[in-house]
Formats: structure tokens, sequence, C-alpha cells
């Protein structure tokens, strides 16, 4: 920002509803009517990787059901605590793929930016729970680096913004980045990969609309889903401004046991999504991930699983059933 020229802002009201996210677990027991015979062993687990969670989302969580699928993907467990042979801080080698700051090349003709390590969420099963952001942030340095490497490379047409989550940037941000991307003239799409449409789908506003409808880059958003109850009618009105915008929206899950791990509900996961205007992209195995092990579905059950939704849904609402292999040119079809 220019010296002098900083003005009193009101802090748009989904920055206010992002700080004011549940962070401590007796909280969210207490908001969900639980007892609190799990808060010793959620607040330890807590200590390697904080809870968090957005109230809008808590409030889609069925009160007193400790098995909701919601909340499960959010309340920390001594599941997470035991150490699990095959389990890792960087299953999918996300270190070995950094070319620069943030930067992350795995595949042809795209590259991924690690824009933010800050999240609206922290899901329990997440791969990223163990990197290290701080040392890998594309946008720490307003983005020089990452752009520079981006510019020269002819080769890459897609860039990704994935996380941390990068629509917890302010719009400010995204347009200093949105607009020297536009500046090069080989790159064709930008896509984001962000849970905020989904756990808070006040994030989505007009102003952050009309900045991907202007730009000349297609635009492509990958929400992250997991189960037809966060799908309420606030994500719909969300999504239904970004589809009006032009943007391309897809959802990835992955498969999660107790949470997504019948027939039925990833049915309703696609129907629900379809519903909002977003069609079914990846459905991923779990990454092998220090703490999440008890989340696990195994490669058969998973193929059985997408069997059975195949026979019962229209091809474009059945997500690809895939697994991310450390090294491999492409996320691996099942
Ligand atoms: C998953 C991932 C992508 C995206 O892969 P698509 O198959 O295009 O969705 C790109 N880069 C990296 C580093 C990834 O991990
Ligand atoms: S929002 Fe994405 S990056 Fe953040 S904790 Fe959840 S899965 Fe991980």
């Amino acid at each position: 920002m220019i010296p002098g020229t900083a003005t009193i802002r009101q802090v748009p009201a989904w920055q206010a509803e992002l700080a004011r996210a549940v962070t401590e677990p007796t909280e969210l027991l207490q908001l969900l009517g639980l007892g609190q015979e799990w808060q010793a062993a959620a607040e330890a687990a807590a200590r390697s990787f904080p809870l968090r969670v957005p109230r809008g989302f808590v409030a889609r969580m069925q009160r007193g059901n400790r098995h909701d699928p919601l909340l499960r993907q959010v309340l920390p467990l001594a599941e997470e605590l035991g150490n699990v042979p095959g389990y890792s801080v960087d299953p999918v080698g996300d270190l070995a793929a950094l070319r620069a700051p943030g930067v992350l090349q795995k595949y042809h003709g795209r590259v991924l930016l690690t824009a933010t390590g800050a999240c609206a969420v922290h899901c329990r099963y997440c791969f990223r729970r163990h990197f290290p952001y701080h040392e890998a942030q594309a946008s720490a340095d307003h983005w020089s680096a990452a752009l520079a490497h981006i510019a020269a490379d002819p080769d890459v047409e897609e860039v990704i913004l994935s996380g941390g989550d990068p629509l917890t940037l302010s719009d400010r941000r995204l347009q200093e980045f949105i607009q020297a991307l536009t500046a090069i003239s080989h790159v064709r799409r930008l896509r984001l990969h962000t849970r905020l449409p989904i756990v808070l789908p006040e994030r989505v506003t007009p102003e952050l609309c009309a900045m991907l409808n202007q730009s000349r880059l297609a635009t492509v958003i990958v929400v992250h889903a997991n189960h037809a109850n966060e799908i309420d009618s606030t994500v719909r009105s969300a999504c239904d401004l970004l589809a009006d915008s032009g943007v391309v929206l897809l959802n990835q899950s992955v498969l999660l046991r107790g949470i997504n791990d019948t027939p039925e509900a990833l049915a309703d996961l696609s129907q629900a999504v379809f519903n909002a205007r977003v069609l079914p992209y990846y459905l991923h195995l779990l990454d092998r991930v220090h703490g999440a092990a008890h989340f696990e579905v195994s490669e058969d059950e998973a193929k059985k699983l997408l069997d059975m939704v195949a026979s019962r849904l229209p091809g474009y609402l059945v997500p690809r059933l895939v697994r991310e292999v450390a090294g491999a040119a492409y996320k691996q079809p099942l």
C-alpha cells in the first residue's frame, strides 16, 4: 500500500466470520450439546494441529450426534496421536516437488502454488497438516518468485492456487496476483482449490465474482465437499453467484471412513453438489498422513463402493476414484 493512502475500512463480513471460528474443543462440544468426555483427547490432538471450524459449518451439524459426518471432519480425536506404520508427514512427495518458495510442479502444463498457510477449517484428514508453510508460501514476497517461475516456463498453461486455502487471502492480494498472471501470455487457466464456498460461503461476494469474471483467464474452482449435509442454501447461493460469473465449478472429495464410506452417502453427495451447479471431479483415496489412519478406506472397498455408485447415477455424477502416488505423472485412477 502507498503510504498515506490507508483509510479506515470496515472489515468485510467474511473476514469477521473467519476470525470468529470455533477453536476451542470445549466450545464445539458445548455448541453441539455433547458431553465433555472427549475434551481431554481433543485438546491433546489439537496441540499438533489445532481445531478450527467456522460457525456456519457447525450450524449444519446435528446436535447430540457424536458421529455427525461434518463433526468427524473437524473434531480432534485420540486416534490421531498414535504412530501407524506407513503413515508419514509428507505422504505425497510435496517437498521433492518444490521448485521455488510455494511453487510445486508435479504434472505437465500446470503448477500449483501454496498461496498461504491459512485455512478457514482444519480438516483432520488433511495431507498438508504437517506442511512447512512458513518456508513455502508463494504470496510471501508479493508472488514475485512464483511469477518468475511461471513466466520462465512456456509450457505452463494452468496455474493452481491451493493451500492452505487461497480464498482466505484478501481480494487485494488475489487481484494483485491475478493481474500479474494475466500478463503472462502462455497462461490460459486459473484454478482455485478452496473449501471456502462450502465452509464459509460469505466469502463469495459480488466483488470476488466480478474480479474472476473480468479476467481473461478461464477460471475453475474446485470446492471440497465430502458429505451432502455440507450443502445448504447458503452454499447453493454462493455457488450460484460463481457459476453466473462464468466460473466452472468442480468438487473433489476424500473417501473417509465413517463420513462418506457408503454408496448412499456418495450418491447423495454427487446429487447435492450437482444441485449447487457443481460437478463431481475426483474422489481421492486418503493420503497416508500421520494422524489420519482412522479415516482409511481400503482400495478394494473403495472400488466396490464406486461400482455401486456408478450403477445408480449418470456417468457425469460419478467422480473419478484416484490416489496420489509420489513421483507419478498424474493422479492415478483406480
Ligand atoms: C493434484 C495436483 C495438481 C492437479 O492435478 P489435476 O489432475 O490436474 O487435477 C496439480 N499439481 C499438483 C502439484 C498437484 O498435487
Ligand atoms: S481446507 Fe484444505 S488445506 Fe486446509 S486443512 Fe482442509 S483439506 Fe487441508
